[in-house]
């Protein structure tokens, strides 16, 4: 197809590319549990390989979720590191809806000297109780636009004319690039009214005729317009917002208000606070203003809690506006921190009795060579066949999380040699470079007296 022109932009300025640096998280493949309806796992789907057990038994959870029959009770991954336990419990919050909440957690993290520690347990229920809050907005100028398509189609190449309700030039730049691409796509016709909506990039077509609400159904259930006395239509959307109950806390708390959420400086909430913003969100909710979505709160090496946290979770549990937890440990039977008792996974067992506990099992070679297959796609890494192989006989032999790390660095070894692809020799000079933990505790047993005591 021809060229193609933003038509009849105002300023005509420069368009640019941007390159966008994103950092790649160890479990940004994994997308949901990778089930079918009848709720069996797929081998492979939405990023998830094998573990068919676990992920079945998740999915059975998933759905005790869905109809709120999991009060009081609470979630125990339990196997080997590496073995899929956070991909599991990541997999099952994005099962449970986009904007549901997901906070993750190390154990050792609560014992910081800033807070106690159930105030950062508090703190971590209540970032993972999300408040879905609605509001009935206008338009904002400039966030949706409406394009008149120019007359025809000449040798391909479709010009239209952009009508932009803003003076902002970074939203001239990216509407000039959706409309083009829009044009392209062959979703418009000369004549045709079409609306971007910058926040989402959605591009809806009005049709011609603008007289009846229902021609605008098509734009997407959160957006609503109402009739006006004049017969003219006005647009109003619905925006909905989630924000988690410790966000509120923390603007509620804080002199610097939101501000204090980017600089981390959340402390110590006081409980009056919290009571406040409880009643307040109740008053919400009884308006239909707003609802409660129970999110994902994901406890990591959970052995390292001890007795008093693991009173504070008992207690925890009971709440009704409590989010889904889910433990995870690779430890056997422990000592319950804070006791001189063991018990397994260092939980005590009236926790124990309270949770759900499913288990993780190692890898096989074949599972581990799909999952080092997704997170080269992921990480876009082209590797050959060869170099693929020996990275996976590496993640048979130590670890799959090892396996995963030489990926980017193997990378960059191939394209310190001017190559785009990974070869063999590159992910064997990495393994030479960095060791596992078999090898690092190798060493260390071999030149144990060089270092300090
Ligand atoms: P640890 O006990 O050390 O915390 P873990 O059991 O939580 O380990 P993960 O961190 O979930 O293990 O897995 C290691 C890596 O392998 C992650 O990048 C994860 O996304 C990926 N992974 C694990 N299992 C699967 C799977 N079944 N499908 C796809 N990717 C997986």
């Amino acid at each position: 197809m021809g060229e193609c022109q933003a038509g009849t932009i105002t300023t005509t300025p420069e368009i640019k590319d941007v390159t966008k640096m994103e950092r790649i998280g160890a479990h940004s493949h994994i997308r949901g549990l990778g089930l079918d309806e009848s709720l069996e796992p797929r081998q492979v789907s939405q990023g998830m390989v094998g573990q068919v057990k676990a992920r079945k038994a998740a999915g059975v959870i998933l759905q005790m979720i869905k109809e709120g029959k999991i009060a009081g009770r609470a979630i125990l991954m339990a196997g080997p590191p590496g073995t899929g336990k956070t991909a599991i419990a990541m997999g099952i919050a994005q099962a449970l809806g986009k904007d549901i909440p997901f906070t993750m957690l190390a154990a050792s993290e609560i014992f910081s000297l800033e807070m106690s520690k159930t105030e950062a347990l508090t703190q971590a229920f209540r970032r993972s109780i999300g408040v879905r809050i609605k509001e009935e907005a206008e338009i904002i100028e400039g966030e949706v636009v409406e394009i008149q398509i120019d007359r025809s189609i000449t040798g391909g190449t479709k010009t239209g004319k952009l009508t932009l309700k803003t003076t902002d030039m970074e939203t001239i730049y990216e509407l000039g690039h959706k409309m083009v691409d829009a044009l392209n796509k062959e979703k418009v016709l000369a004549g045709d009214v079409i609306t971007l909506d910058k926040a989402s990039g959605k591009i809806s077509k009005l049709g011609r005729s603008f007289t009846r609400a229902r021609d605008y159904d098509a734009m997407g259930a959160d957006t609503k317009f109402v009739q006006c006395p004049e017969g003219e239509l006005q647009k109003r959307r619905e925006v909905v917002h989630t924000v988690s109950l410790h966000e509120i806390d923390v603007i509620n708390s804080r002199t610097q208000g939101f501000l204090a959420l980017f600089s981390g400086d959340t402390g110590e909430i006081k409980s009056e606070v919290r009571e406040q913003i409880n009643t307040k969100v109740t008053e919400w909710r009884e308006e239909g203003k707003a609802e409660i979505v129970p999110g994902v709160l994901f406890i990591d090496e959970v052995h390292m809690l001890d007795i008093e946290c693991f009173s504070f979770l008992n207690r925890a549990l009971e709440d009704e506006r409590a989010p889904v937890v889910i433990m995870a440990s690779n430890r056997g039977i422990t000592r319950i921190r804070g006791t001189k008792y063991k018990s397994p996974h260092g939980i005590p067992i009236d926790l124990l009795d309270r949770l759900l506990i499913i288990s993780t099992s190692p890898y096989d070679e074949e599972s581990i060579k799909k999952i080092i297959t997704i997170r080269c796609e992921e990480e876009d890494v082209s590797m050959t066949d060869e170099a693929r192989d020996v990275l996976t006989k590496i993640g048979v032999e130590t670890s799959l999380r090892y396996a995963i790390h030489l990926i980017t660095t193997s990378y960059l070894v191939a394209k310190k040699r001017k190559a785009t692809t990974v070869e063999a020799n590159d992910v064997k000079r990495v393994y030479k470079l960095f060791l596992d933990e078999k090898r690092s505790v190798n060493y260390l047993r071999e030149y144990q007296e060089q270092y300090m005591f």
